[in-house]
């Protein structure tokens, strides 16, 4: 009941903390919330509803608080208790912990208890640093007004609850629609980090910038007749979001451009965003337009410019532009 990814480690003396042994990628699923029912809040029990109070067993006991967490909870179970042989019926299966970004190896998974304890059994003071750090962490009811909008914010998470990160070979990942998917829906937000020189992971998002994309952005592959395409603006705003890392930047979002069906690839095309790949490669989308070789929109032909045209990211218009 809880992934193979992760597990309870002795990071300071008496301290633990549920740790990540390898490379987690953002929306991957962590550990179930179960236990027995309790009435009464202890520090290590989460709400589940009116006077109900979940002790949980594992790891959930020793995931420590974080104002800009790196995980979060689903709000359902992922498993049902009928279906686990002999499951001691004086626990329950509530929800399910989740990645809301990429964690590297050795990084400390943390949730924000005030997401799910309306008053603490203790109070503690937070030591995590970030910009937004509450100090005292007292429990939902005491936050300004301010600090729960943000928290609304914070339980919208940066991609669509639809798709996901499959490895479809090995050692290859794409990302995926979890379901069927309509055209014009959000599917994530393109933020992470800013640097100067791309790399085969990075889109530009002005001349000499680049984003090296958190989450699923990192694993969208190309495609020539792509499903998706961004949207030039931010669908979030920075400030709004509970601890934002301030090296972080939330720049477009990307939308299904028709409908997708379950299980299919999201793609979009590079040549909309990069000017001069970072990392040339050979595409195999098979369609009648395929480029071939993907190096960029620099190398297209006339006519594979124009075709683009509508799709271009605004950098893209003004390198284009100013180089005519
Ligand atoms: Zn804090
Ligand atoms: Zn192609």
């Amino acid at each position: 009941m809880q992934a193979d990814n992760v597990e309870v480690f002795e990071v300071a003396k008496g301290f633990l903390s549920l740790v990540a042994k390898e490379n987690i990628l953002a929306g991957s699923f962590l550990a179930d919330v179960w236990g027995p029912v309790v009435s009464q809040a202890t520090p290590y029990t989460i709400q589940v509803d009116v006077n109900k109070h979940v002790d949980p067993v594992g790891p959930l006991k020793r995931t420590n608080h974080s104002c800009y967490p790196n995980a979060k909870f689903v709000y359902e179970p992922r498993l049902k208790e009928d279906e686990i042989m002999g499951f001691d019926k004086n626990h329950k299966i509530f929800w399910q912990l989740v990645a809301t970004r990429d964690i590297k190896k050795g990084e400390d998974i943390t949730f924000d208890y005030t997401t799910t304890e309306y008053e603490m059994a203790r109070a503690f003071k937070c030591l995590c640093g970030v910009a937004n750090c509450l100090g005292e962490v007292k429990g939902f009811k005491f936050l300004s007004p301010k600090e729960k909008v943000r928290r609304e914010k914070e339980l919208s998470p940066m991609q669509a609850d639809n798709v996901e990160v499959v490895e479809v070979t090995k050692g290859f990942l794409s990302l995926v629609a979890k379901e069927n998917i309509l055209a014009g829906s959000f599917l994530a937000d393109v933020w992470g980090p800013v640097v100067s020189q791309a790399t085969p992971y990075t889109i530009q998002v002005d001349v000499n910038k680049h984003v090296d994309p958190v989450g699923p952005l990192k694993r969208t592959n190309h495609s020539c007749n792509p499903n998706a395409k961004f949207v030039y603006e931010p669908r979030l705003k920075e400030d709004e979001i509970m601890g934002f890392d301030k090296d972080h930047k939330i720049f477009w979002h990307l939308v299904a451009t028709r409908d997708i069906k379950k299980g299919e690839d999201i793609t979009f095309d590079y040549t909309t965003t990069e000017y001069e790949m970072a990392g040339v490669f050979n595409c195999l989308c098979g369609m009648e337009n395929c480029l071939g070789e993907v190096k960029g929109f620099k190398f297209l032909s006339a006519e594979e410019k124009v075709q683009r045209e509508k799709e271009l990211s605004p950098v893209m218009r003004k390198l284009s532009n100013s180089l005519i």
